[in-house]
């Protein structure tokens, strides 16, 4: 059995890299392309097992100054390793005989590296640092967030119970509490953001590209849909989503008899209190033991695996980076769990979304090609987020069974209404990097117009740094993983898919899941969709029919 705290790899330094890229030109020159492509994905793994738990480390405790200075060391490395892999790239890429390469590659391995040399270059190094340093420098302003609720002392994650409590006052307080923390570190964060643009618009220049949405689809590997594609797919989140969520916030504005439903009304979404895990950690990753050993074996052994190699790290604690994700460690073929449980719902999806991904890289392992163990992200997302549906006949293990429809209830209900903020948050960056000179100021009034366009129900009461159009700050992803968004609401497009396949036939649905998941990242987005049965979110009528469905459960029919 795999440790977690067996896993070592030696620390990669830049002359040492240089030489081992040597090395494989020799193969080349020598003709050996199977033997430089094999030497090649195992220096990969190793690199990507030991960046994967520098930043890991960093996130435990971002406090701990050797883990600090590990990070920065990682990423000062990162630009360099990237500029030798490019040029082994770009070689591969100019042999003669090309058909030679994708039989021995792969073929959509030889697509993701026609796309990756026109997304790096030499120049760009020194901005591929700064970019990672201002993106570090906002995880730990948010990190450092010290709130007192309740006569509590909690960071961000904390604030999770209290924003979803059935107290009107409470939830009020802990969204008073939340956006008077990001109005202090406003112009800090407002900063970051401009620099963070600013600079990847230059970098978007140096490469030729004339802003940078389409640097930032090429860094996202995305190779078989293009901006207007996503443009339409929101668009069809407006005529089908806006609509049925309006609906049902009003139906529960009248549930709970408020004159108005508030932004802080929002994360309460069952009139009877959100259901709550039924116990804390222990219990909880006892149960989830159960619920994947009844639901298939192969998800269950699994499990067991990463909790007893210690590949979980679940409790929230001081100083450890907010939210939760899955990690691997390419050399053993292990993935890991970060999260930061709460006590509130959100710790079920580090079961049922983060084991999804973990499953997947898990399946993928042995797949012949490092670019394959992970999928590009939305479709990485459907396996996570299917994986929510598709443990739904389980749920009362979780949080027992006097609350299980009603949680399963509470999960569509969250995961239509995410849909129209999910598209806001595209949109905003697709705006953002076409009007580069933008200040501030005009990127905050850029989300407070499409805030009213996906969201039109938004009523911000008093938080005055929302009424301004901060909420975007309190998102990550549009800081560190730029145009990485749009891919939760394709993905909840498929999940959902599943989920009405799963009504009708549940061990189909999770036979084609696990096929997915074994596909790994071997083949684009639409690709992947299609071989696992499904319907592209970009084809007319997929996401209309998915939503019509919905309704009609939510409805009773
Ligand atoms: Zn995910």
């Amino acid at each position: 059995m795999i440790r977690f705290d067996a896993i070592s790899v030696a620390t990669p330094d830049k002359a040492g890299l240089t030489n081992e890229y040597a090395a494989l030109d020799t193969l080349l020159d020598a003709g050996d392309l199977g033997g430089a492509l094999r030497a090649w994905d195992a220096m990969r793994r190793a690199f990507e097992t030991w960046s994967a738990l520098v930043h890991l480390k960093f996130s435990q405790d971002t406090t701990d100054a050797a883990a600090k200075a590990a990070r920065e060391y990682a990423d000062a490395l990162a630009p360099e390793a990237a500029d030798l892999e490019t040029a082994f790239k770009r070689r591969l890429l100019a042999l003669p005989d090309q058909a030679g390469l994708a039989r021995e590659a792969g073929g959509h391995a030889v697509r993701l590296w026609r796309t990756d040399v026109t997304a790096f270059d030499p120049a760009i190094k020194p901005d591929l640092e700064e970019e990672s340093r201002l993106t570090a420098r906002y995880t730990e302003i948010l990190a450092s967030a010290a709130l007192s609720i309740g006569g509590k002392t909690v960071n961000l994650a904390g604030l999770a119970p209290f924003a979803e409590d059935p107290d009107r006052t409470v939830r009020h307080e802990a969204e008073t509490v939340r956006w008077s923390f990001f109005a202090r570190h406003g112009p800090e964060l407002d900063q970051i953001y401009h620099d963070l643009v600013r600079l990847r618009h230059g970098m978007a220049g140096k490469l030729g590209f004339s802003n940078y949405t389409p640097l930032g689809y090429r860094r996202m590997r995305r190779v078989d849909y293009g901006p207007d594609d996503v443009a339409r797919y929101r668009e069809q989140v407006v005529t089908h989503v806006v609509p049925l969520v309006t609906r049902l916030l009003e139906q529960r504005r009248a549930a709970f008899g408020w004159d108005r439903l508030r932004f802080w009304d929002e994360a309460l979404i069952d009139p009877a209190g959100n259901p709550k895990p039924a116990g804390g950690h222990d219990f909880l990753v006892a149960q989830a033991r159960t619920m994947f050993d009844g639901l298939d074996e192969r998800l269950g052994e699994f499990f067991r695996e990463m909790e007893s190699g210690g590949f979980l790290d679940l409790r929230n604690r001081p100083g450890k980076s907010g939210g939760g994700f899955c990690t691997s460690f390419p050399t053993v073929g292990m993935p890991f769990i970060f999260a930061n449980f709460t006590g509130t719902h959100h710790d079920i999806g580090v079961f049922t979304h983060e084991m999804g991904h973990a499953f997947q890289n898990h399946r993928s392992r042995d797949l012949p090609n490092v670019d394959y163990l992970w999928p590009t992200m939305e479709a990485a997302e459907i396996h996570s987020m299917s994986l929510e549906f598709l443990t739904w006949p389980f749920m009362h293990l979780l949080v027992g069974d006097a609350a299980a429809d009603r949680f399963r209830r509470m999960h569509l209900i969250g995961a239509l209404s995410f849909l129209p903020y999910g598209v806001c948050v595209d949109h905003f960056q697709h705006e953002v990097y076409a009007n580069p000179n933008a200040t501030p100021e005009e990127r905050h009034a850029i989300w407070r117009r499409l805030e009213q366009h996906y969201m039109p129900w938004t009523d911000h009461g008093d938080l005055a740094y929302l009424v301004k159009g901060g909420r975007w700050q309190a998102k990550p992803h549009i800081y560190g993983s730029p145009f990485y968004y749009i891919d939760y609401t394709l993905a909840q497009c498929c999940a959902m898919q599943f989920w009405s396949r799963a009504r009708r036939d549940p061990k189909a649905a999770l036979n084609a899941y696990v096929g997915l998941c074994d596909l790994g990242g071997s083949a684009p987005f639409q690709e992947l969709v299609r071989d696992a049965g499904l319907i592209s979110p970009f084809a007319d009528g997929a996401l209309a029919d998915v939503v019509r469905e919905a309704e009609a459960f939510l409805a009773g029919a």
